[in-house]
């Protein structure tokens, strides 16, 4: 049966390890699926997923993660995402980018402040005002400070990748895994290797 905004239910399921009701939806028109766990957990969670497999190096999925996270079209502000981690009494909010995915959760034990955030989310992610001065400040640009000074690149995804490939850690766990599937979307960074991010190298 179809709800009055286009859900269909195509799954419900008791999942007793989780001490949840599962039910998955499926909205006909897009085909965007909706999985509800219903708990007595007070945290409240809510998370919107998109299918991001990147094709390179560029970290570009990762690029518009952090893009879509600065101003949309309800809220016209900088950094809505930076706005809600000193504003909001959310108990965790974080935008990821995986080799496959790019997921933007969001959870609080607040009711009112929960369904906000979600709105927020939303927002940015369906309505998100991305100028090219944004890729550019989350991507990478030059920067000169004085004339003599040597050319030098800068991004916000470019140090973090930066500083992210300086853990020896990762560099073995993402050398590892492009390794073993260098075939598939694991075979690339998805978070962006720097030198490969820049179009000299
Ligand atoms: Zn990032």
């Amino acid at each position: 049966m179809t709800d009055s905004y286009g859900f269909t239910c195509v799954r419900d399921e008791y999942l007793a390890e989780l001490t949840s009701r599962a039910r998955l939806f499926r909205h006909l028109r897009t085909g965007a699926e909706v999985l509800s766990l219903e708990n007595d957990e007070d945290n409240k969670v809510f998370g919107i997923t998109f299918r991001t497999p990147p094709r390179d190096s560029t970290g570009v999925a990762h690029i518009v993660e952090h893009a879509v996270l600065c101003g949309s079209r309800k809220y016209p502000v900088k950094e809505p995402f930076v706005e809600l981690l000193k504003g909001s009494l959310k108990t965790f909010l974080n935008a990821f980018t995986y080799p496959d995915k790019t997921c933007y959760p969001v959870a609080s034990q607040n009711l009112k402040d929960f369904y906000h955030l979600i709105e927020v989310y939303l927002d940015a992610v369906f309505y998100p005002r991305i100028t090219p001065s944004i890729f550019q400040q989350e991507g990478w640009h030059y920067e000169l400070e004085h004339a003599d000074d040597p050319l030098i690149f800068k991004g916000v995804v470019f140090n973090e990748m930066k500083g992210a490939y300086s853990s020896p850690e990762r560099v073995l766990s993402e050398y590892g895994r492009q390794a073993i599937f260098p075939d598939v979307t694991y075979g690339v960074s998805s978070g962006g290797t720097p030198p490969y991010s820049r179009p000299d190298l």
